[in-house]
């Protein structure tokens, strides 16, 4: 099976990474893999899809467990050799109602969104082909200026953030600082907002430049990395208070995985829905 071409969704289930899924078992020239962390919410997802006249792999993948990882990563590798298209989607948000305490709520949010996705492009990315496209699903939440604690730390932490030289391991210690400032409290002070969400996708955001850094130094050719706000949109995790469809939240993000070959930009990009580059 070496040499078909793969592209994979995390949270391929419901929401935006169904709305992901429709777009590029419709338009992506080869096998789609509808990746979820439940079997049988997975398998029902792939279902629908059947109905609707597509023919989607599905394979679990837990981007919250290293070994679910491993095991995605090992059956690609086993099985394909290697594959072409990545869209991380798969994330949590608490609700605003949530009882959890502060530092709890960080502590998770930060593991899923960020240090889940980390590790997916850690284990994943050795196997990326030539040519590849990695489309992260971020958000409004994590554009640069929602680092907005106090200042002057906010500043001195979005300096930080957006430092052309920033290493991975410097972002994640940033992450672990924020986890580390919630549960000694005073976060605020030291410049953190007050959502633990908005620091796990202003991660992802940083986390797609240094990616795009990388790439370029990748002995693989034409490698791209970019981030995207796929839109306030009607699902679970929005309460269903978003105004768009999955379908219109699907489009930034499928746009980024389904690039054509040797394009010049966006390359380390943040974009809003509607597929423009936004100044990060
Ligand atoms: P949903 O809550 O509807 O869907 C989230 C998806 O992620 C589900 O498939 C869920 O699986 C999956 N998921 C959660 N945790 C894990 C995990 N540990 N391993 C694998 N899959 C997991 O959210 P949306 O569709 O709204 O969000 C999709 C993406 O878009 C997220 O990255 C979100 O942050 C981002 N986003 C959404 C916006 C919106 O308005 N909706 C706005 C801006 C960004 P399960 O069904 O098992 O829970």
């Amino acid at each position: 099976m070496a040499g078909k071409r793969i592209a994979v969704v995390t949270g391929g289930n419901k929401g935006i990474g169904f709305g992901i899924m429709k777009e590029l078992c419709a338009k992506f020239d080869g096998l789609v893999y509808l990746t979820a962390r439940d079997e049988g919410r997975g398998l029902a997802a792939v279902k629908q899809l059947n109905e609707m006249g597509f023919s989607p792999r599905f394979h679990t993948l837990d981007v919250d467990n290293k070994d679910s990882i491993a095991k995605f990563a090992d059956y690609i590798k086993t099985t394909y050799g290697g594959f072409d298209v990545l869209v991380n989607n798969a994330a949590m948000a608490y609700k605003n109602a949530a009882t959890e305490p502060f530092s709890e709520q960080a502590e998770n949010t930060i593991r899923v969104n960020f240090f889940g996705t980390l590790n997916v492009c850690h284990a994943l990315f050795p196997l990326l082909r030539p040519g590849a496209r990695v489309s992260n699903v971020s958000s409004s939440a994590g554009h640069l200026l929602a680092i907005r604690g106090d200042e002057p730390a906010a500043s001195e932490l979005r300096k930080k953030f957006s430092s052309p030289t920033l290493t991975e391991d410097e972002l994640c210690s940033l992450m672990n600082d924020f986890v580390e400032a919630t549960k000694a409290g005073g976060w605020k002070a030291k410049g953190w907002p007050n959502s633990t969400y908005v620091v796990s996708k202003v991660g992802v955001s940083a986390l797609t430049r240094i990616q795009q850094r990388a790439f370029d130094n990748d002995a693989r050719q034409d490698m791209i990395a970019n981030c995207c706000h796929p839109g306030y949109v009607d699902t679970d995790m929005t309460s269903h208070k978003g105004p768009l469809t999955i379908e219109q939240g699907a489009v930034s993000p499928s746009y980024l995985a389904l690039l054509p070959p040797n394009v010049k930009e966006p390359k380390g990009a943040y974009l809003w829905y509607d597929k423009q580059v936004v100044d990060w």
